[in-house]
């Protein structure tokens, strides 16, 4: 059994990727214990819980709730890309068909419109444009997004608002980059994954660190506000001095923030993975390696470690907000996200309020069809009970801040958290033991080596997880 390392807690309000930079390795041993499938946490309950729910059942929704919101954030769903990359687990359309991307539109459009009625006239603090390759839409459809949205929700100007949308550096341009300006985007996150020229082989996407370089360089010219790049280690043909020699260049460009996601290969689960030659794949200790290489070149150079795979500088706002306790997650990850409730536009796409969560349906064809019949594409979702309320704030706080205040838990429960969550420490008891958690007079911490395995200590305090027994569906924590 490997040492148990206690680590002291940090002040509050200071992230804890500031208090340790290098903490001990990890055991083949912790691995063994604790490197299985394990949900992401971007909800609670996980998505895969909902349940069957239509727009037109009786009785109170969790829409209902928007009409009261103070504020609001928005997400759309733009699915198109124009080429497969092997990695691929989004829902997405490869297609060079640009008609299906102008009249997949005109059915976000119409969703947007069926929320008119229901929303509340809130201010929208934040945007999201995802997909897919959302620059896949010409500047024209852009606008016309843009235009559309604005005629529904209030979309405020001036950049106290957070506009963000998901590029591809291979398809985005000057011009559109003049255009996302122009409609106030003030936020850029570009998907590179890895600039090793093998890698990027393996994986179908090319691009070059000129390309990434250049498009960085004009978007802060043009006032983008923060630039975030999207890495993955684990990749086929990956090792760990390619990715140092990635993250070299990765460091030279400067970007503002750093998503540093693990590669899940699941290719029974995802068709596209099936093209990847699975005798490149890296092993479970050259990932590790990988991911504690990559770790601590991003916070020798200057980057805070956030929640479990994001960096950011510190004078970037997710670091500020880390530090001020205001890091939230959703279905993006990682964000800042102050906002009453979030609605989601286009296929898959998930919206939620206080009362519970509502998804639409995955594939273009059923999306298209249900816009089409009825305004909406609601297929599945789930109302919150108090209970679920109460797991959901405990696990969001360890996935954002990596502790949970016994205050807090006495001042929701009415009770010690020994008393209110006795089975679910005894889950914990082992982490704690291998040094990943600590349990003092004060709170429930995650020490910098627990920060990997942060999921599993968010799991504890999942219901359903413990009801039932599917956890295979999840991807590995490493
Ligand atoms: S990784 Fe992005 S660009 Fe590539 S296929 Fe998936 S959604 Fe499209």
């Amino acid at each position: 059994m490997a040492d148990a390392v206690a680590f002291p807690a940090p002040a509050p309000g200071v992230p804890v990727g500031l208090i340790d930079r290098h903490p001990p390795p990890l055991t083949t041993e912790l691995l063994a214990r604790y490197s299985g499938p394990c949900p992401r946490y971007t909800s609670y309950p996980t998505a895969d819980r909902f349940r069957e729910l239509r727009a037109s059942d009786p009785g109170t929704q969790p829409w209902d709730a928007l009409r009261s919101v103070k504020t609001l954030s928005l997400y759309v769903h733009i699915p198109f890309c124009r080429s497969l990359c092997y990695f691929c687990a989004c829902n997405k359309i490869i297609t060079n068909q640009y008609g299906l991307a102008s009249s997949y539109l005109d059915h976000v459009l119409r969703e947007a419109e069926w929320y008119r009625e229901r929303v509340a006239r809130a201010p929208v603090v934040q945007l999201h444009l995802g997909g897919g390759t959302p620059t896949f839409l010409n500047d024209g459809d852009l606008r016309r997004l843009m235009v559309g949205l604005g005629d529904v929700f209030d979309l405020p100007g001036g950049d106290q608002v957070e506009y963000s949308i998901e590029a591809d550096p291979r398809v985005l341009d000057r011009e559109t980059l003049d255009t996302l300006r122009a409609l106030g985007f003030n936020r850029l996150s570009l998907g590179i994954q890895d600039f090793n020229p093998g890698v990027q082989r393996a994986i179908n996407r090319i691009c070059s660190p000129e390309q990434v370089g250049t498009l960085t360089e004009e978007a802060r010219k043009r006032g983008f506000r923060s630039v975030s790049y999207d890495l993955i280690y684990g990749l086929p043909g990956q090792d760990v001095p390619s990715l140092e020699k990635t993250l070299d260049t990765v460091l030279d460009l400067a970007p503002d923030r750093i998503a540093l996601y693990h590669y899940a290969h699941l290719p029974e689960r995802f068709r596209a993975q099936r093209l990847i030659n699975s005798d490149l794949m890296p092993s479970p200790s050259q990932k590790i390696a990988m991911q504690l290489a990559a770790s601590r070149r991003l916070t020798d150079a200057g980057y805070l470690f956030l929640g479990m795979d994001h960096f950011a500088r510190p004078d970037d706002a997710l670091a500020r907000a880390a530090a001020e306790g205001r890091l939230a997650r959703n279905f993006q990850g990682y964000t800042l996200m102050p906002a009453d409730a979030l609605v989601g536009l286009g296929a898959s796409a998930i919206s939620y309020s206080r009362d519970g969560y509502w998804q639409n349906h995955h594939s273009n064809k059923a999306y298209a069809a249900a816009i089409h019949e009825r305004g909406e594409a609601i297929f599945r979702g789930w109302q919150l009970s108090d209970d679920d309320r109460l797991r959901q704030w405990l696990i969001m706080e360890l996935m954002c801040h990596l502790r949970v205040a016994r205050s807090d838990i006495e001042a929701r429960t009415g009770q010690r958290l020994e008393s209110a969550f006795a089975a679910e420490l005894a889950r914990l008891q082992p982490m704690v033991a291998d040094g990943l958690l600590v349990l003092n007079d004060r709170d429930l911490y995650v020490t910098e080596r627990g920060r990997w395995f942060l999921r599993n200590a968010a799991a504890a305090f999942d219901t359903y997880l413990h009801q039932t027994d599917q956890p295979s569906r999840y991807s590995r924590v490493l």
